[in-house]
C-alpha cells in the first residue's frame, strides 16, 4: 500500500517539496499555520489539515521544514509523536543545532518511533526543480526507509553519520561558505583599490590557488560570472539572513564543542550584523558592499 506522508511546514521551502511528493503519487497531507502557505498547498494537491497532530495522524512518514529547532520541539510536543503510525520514520529537513537535532531523535525513539535528519542545500529553485541535496544523519536502516520519500526532492542524498551528522555537515560546510565569501570579498575590494580589474583577479584567482565556489559561482561583483547574483543586484541566491542563521548555528556547535572556530566567528559577527540591516533581502554575496563601506583610515604600518 501507499505510504501516506504528513508534511508539516510548507513555506518557501516545504511548499514546493511537498508538491513534489504529491506528483510522484505519495498521499499529502500537510500542516501550515500561515493561510497563504495553506492556500498555495491545496493548489498544489496536499490535503491540509487544521493542526500538526492532525495531519501526522496515522502517517507512515513525516517531514518537518520548520523555521528553527524550537518549531520542531514544539511540534513534535503538540501530539504528534502520539499521532503517527507505530514505527513511523521522522525527517526532519529544516536547518537547526546539531543537539536539537539529537534531542529531536530521542523524542521520536521514546514515543516509537523513528527519526533522521535530513537539512537540504540547494535553495528555493532546488526545492521547486527537485534537484536538492539532502546530508543525512541516521541509521542505515532509517536512511534506507527514506530514501523513496526523499528521492523525488533529491538530486542528491549524502548519508553523513547518525543521527544529527546532517546538521553537522550542513554548517560545517556553511561556515567554509560563509569565511570564503568574506575572504573573496575583501580580495576583489583590495584590488580595486590597487587598480586591477574585477576580470584580472578573476582570470588569475578562478584558476590558481584562491580557487572557490565563492569566487567561480557565486563571484561577489557583476561581469566575470554572468549568472551570480552580483549581475541582477544580489537579489537571492542564498539570503543575508539565511547565511546569518547558519553561522550563528555553527558558532553555537563551535562552543558546545570548545572548537576555536576564530574565522568563523568573524564571519558569523560580519553577516549577522549585515542582515540586520543592508543585506536584509539581499544575497550573502552582497557582503561585498560592507567591505566597500568600511572606513578608508591608512593604518601605521608594521
Ligand atoms: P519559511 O519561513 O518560508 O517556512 C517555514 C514555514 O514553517 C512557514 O510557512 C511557517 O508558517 C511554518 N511554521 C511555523 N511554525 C509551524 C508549526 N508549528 N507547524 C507548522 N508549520 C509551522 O522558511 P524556509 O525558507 O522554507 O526554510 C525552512 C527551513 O529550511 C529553515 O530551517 C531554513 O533554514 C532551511 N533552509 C532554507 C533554505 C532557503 O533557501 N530558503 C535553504 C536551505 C535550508
Amino acid at each position: 500500500t501507499q505510504q501516506t506522508v504528513a508534511f508539516i511546514g510548507l513555506g518557501n521551502m516545504g511548499g514546493p517539496m511537498a508538491a513534489n511528493l504529491v506528483k510522484a503519487g505519495f498521499v499529502v497531507t500537510g500542516f501550515d499555520p500561515v493561510p497563504a502557505a495553506a492556500e498555495s498547498a491545496v493548489s498544489n494537491g496536499i490535503a491540509v489539515a487544521s493542526s500538526a497532530a492532525e495531519a501526522a495522524k496515522g502517517a507512515d512518514v513525516v517531514v518537518t521544514m520548520l523555521p528553527s529547532g524550537h518549531h520542531l520541539l514544539e511540534v513534535y510536543g503538540s501530539g504528534v509523536l502520539d499521532a503517527v503510525a507505530p514505527g513511523a520514520l521522522l525527517i526532519d529537513s529544516s536547518t537547526i543545532a546539531v543537539q536539537d537535532s539529537r534531542t529531536a531523535a530521542e523524542l521520536a525513539t521514546a514515543a516509537g518511533a523513528r527519526f533522521i535528519d535530513a537539512p537540504v542545500s540547494g535553495g528555493v529553485g532546488g526545492a521547486a526543480a527537485g534537484t536538492l541535496t539532502f546530508m543525512v544523519g541516521g541509521s542505515d536502516e532509517d536512511v534506507a526507509t527514506a530514501a523513496p520519500v526523499l528521492e523525488p526532492m533529491a538530486g542528491r542524498v549524502v548519508h553523513c553519520g547518525g543521527v544529527g551528522a546532517g546538521q553537522a555537515a550542513k554548517i560545517c560546510n556553511n561556515m567554509i561558505l560563509g569565511i570564503t565569501m568574506v575572504g573573496v570579498s575583501e580580495a576583489f575590494v583590495l584590488g580595486e583599490r590597487l587598480g586591477l580589474t574585477h576580470q584580472a583577479l578573476f582570470d588569475v584567482a578562478s584558476t590558481a590557488s584562491g580557487q572557490c565556489w565563492a569566487l567561480t559561482t557565486n563571484c561577489p561583483v557583476p561581469g566575470p560570472v554572468p549568472t551570480s547574483p552580483a549581475n541582477r543586484e544580489y537579489a537571492p541566491g542564498f539570503a543575508s539572513p539565511l547565511m546569518a542563521k547558519d553561522l550563528t548555528l555553527a558558532m553555537k556547535a563551535a562552543d558546545d564543542t570548545l572548537t576555536d572556530a576564530r574565522m568563523g566567528q568573524l564571519a558569523a559577527n560580519i553577516f549577522r550584523d549585515f542582515a540586520r540591516h543592508k543585506g536584509r533581502g539581499l544575497d550573502f554575496s552582497a557582503v561585498i558592499e560592507l567591505v566597500r563601506e568600511e572606513p578608508l583610515e591608512p593604518t601605521t604600518g608594521i
